[in-house]
């Protein structure tokens, strides 16, 4: 490799390394992302013209119209998608990635003189179309999850069971092709098929709430896939950038299941919740509710020490943060004193809540996050739940069978008082019923979160 495409390399993975840092607060995080890209664009363009090949001017042309049509593709996505649907296109990027993974390792397979080469590049070449495939499939059936359009529809028993076999089946075959320098295009696309298989299978059967882990494990198994196709054509930043994503999905999905209360083995191996909508008991008769209005709401608040905001799902989707952070500033104004308690998966995506506070300019430090906010519940006068459920779901503490079971939640019901906005008594992500709602100090304030919202800034304005 020459000296200036090793440098551009260099210089390439320390704005990873960089930009990745900078990642970890709102405040640098756009520049951080930039420094990365402006990174990978220089690893592109050297990797595309500084070589010794002798390359047809057809290729450039080719590779010219890939990238384009690839950019453009992107870039009309990236503009168009609202935030609230960020999952599903970040689950259609691992996808991509994976496939990619995959795709290069069957090139590499039929270039490579597999009974002559060493068993590690062999092993090598079938991790990446194996994990490829993997990644692949089940990203596209977490985006069709996500987006709804897949249900969780398998209840055969030991499920698991079945699924582990199938995984050890083809690790078994893929040990074989390796220890043998087996040269057979038919185990190969056997090995395709089955990790395509796979990743379906994998995937299918989670439900209820369990889907933050699977989206950032896939996040990883993409970023493995990138680093071993970085080994296949021995290209140091794609080795770098490929750990650095894999490593950081692999961090995030532990702090994921820290935060779901399941062990990683239970989570790759065991067996998750089937989807809660599929669960018995939606409809139990859990007592009545209470409704209530803005005014009286607002009048709550005006006169409450302790105020404490749960932002969820539904606050993003009625894209309502500006509006939020309004409510915030009049109560402070008014000597209240206002948090917002962040469970770490409320919304759809890792980070969402504090993305999209971030974007109406609230303040960090008045971000609480779950366990430092939970003591907290006992001295306060009014929590004010905005499109959240299942986070604030206490049949993650009552109710052993149901699929969020042991889930850590955001305790509102120690508080004073409770008011829930939301538009009507639907569930939310996991299809459960949320008995919050029917206790006697939760007041339900029904709408759309930015109209409702509006509504208490009004009211409060006029105190
Ligand atoms: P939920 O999905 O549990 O609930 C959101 C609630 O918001 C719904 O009950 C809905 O009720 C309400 N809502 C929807 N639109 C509006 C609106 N315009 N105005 C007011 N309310 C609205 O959200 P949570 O944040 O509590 O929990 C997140 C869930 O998503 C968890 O189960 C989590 O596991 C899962 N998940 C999280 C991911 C992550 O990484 N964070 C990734 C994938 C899944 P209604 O229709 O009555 O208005």
């Amino acid at each position: 490799m020459s000296v200036t495409l090793s440098i551009i390399y260099l210089i390439a993975t320390v704005t990873f390394v960089v930009g990745l840092k900078k990642l970890g607060h709102p405040d640098t995080a756009k520049s951080g992302n930039l420094i990365a890209a402006i990174g990978m664009a220089l690893a592109i363009i050297g990797t595309i013209f500084i070589h010794d090949l002798e390359v047809p001017t057809i290729i450039y042309v080719l590779i010219g119209i890939a990238i384009f049509i690839g950019s453009l593709v992107g870039w009309l996505i990236a503009i168009k998608v609202e935030m609230t649907k960020m999952p599903e296109l970040v689950s259609l990027f691992n996808g991509f990635g994976g496939a990619s993974a995959a795709l290069i390792g069957i090139v590499e397979f039929g270039n490579a003189d597999i009974k002559n080469i060493d068993v590690t590049i062999v092993a090598t070449i079938l991790s990446a179309i194996i994990i490829g495939a993997i990644t692949f499939s089940g990203s596209l059936m977490a985006w069709g999850k996500l987006n709804g359009s897949v249900k969780s529809v398998i209840k055969i028993p030991q499920y698991n069971i079945i699924n582990n076999l199938f995984i050890v089946s083809i690790l078994g075959l893929a040990t074989y092709v390796v220890l043998g320098n087996v040269d057979s295009s038919l185990i190969l696309y056997a090995l395709l098929a089955g990790g395509l298989v796979y990743g379906v299978l994998f995937v299918m059967p989670i439900g209820g709430a369990d889907m933050p882990v699977v989206i950032s494990l896939l996040n990883s198994l993409t970023g493995i896939a990138a680093a071993i196709t970085g080994v296949l054509y021995d290209n140091m930043v794609m080795l770098v950038g490929g750990i650095l994503v894999g490593s950081a999905g692999i961090i995030l999905t532990i702090a994921m299941c820290v935060a779901m209360n399941r062990t990683l083995a239970s989570v790759i191996f065991g067996s998750f919740t089937s989807a809660a909508s599929d669960q018995e008991g939606g409809n139990k008769a859990l007592g009545s509710i209470k409704s209530t209005t803005a005014s009286d709401s607002a009048i709550m608040m005006n006169y409450a020490s302790n105020v404490i905001i749960v932002p969820g799902y539904g606050l993003a989707v009625a894209q309502a943060q500006h509006v939020i952070h309004e409510l915030e500033d009049l109560l402070t104004a008014k000597g209240v004193n206002v948090k917002y308690a962040i469970h770490p998966v409320a919304g759809r995506m890792p980070g969402h809540m504090n993305v999209l506070l971030a974007e109406s300019n609230v303040e960090y430090e008045m971000l609480v996050e779950m366990e430092d906010i939970n003591p907290q519940f006992n001295n306060t006068d009014v929590v004010l739940v905005v499109g959240a459920n299942d986070v604030v779901n206490p049949a993650a503490h009552n109710d052993p069978a149901s699929p969020i079971y042991g889930m850590p939640i955001l305790d509102v019901e120690n508080a004073k008082h409770i008011v829930v906005n939301k538009r009507s008594m639907n569930a939310g992500y996991a299809g459960i019923e949320n008995e919050l709602f029917y206790n006697s100090k939760t007041s339900m304030l029904f709408g759309d979160a930015k109209k409702v919202l509006t509504d208490l800034v009004a009211e409060l304005k006029n105190m």
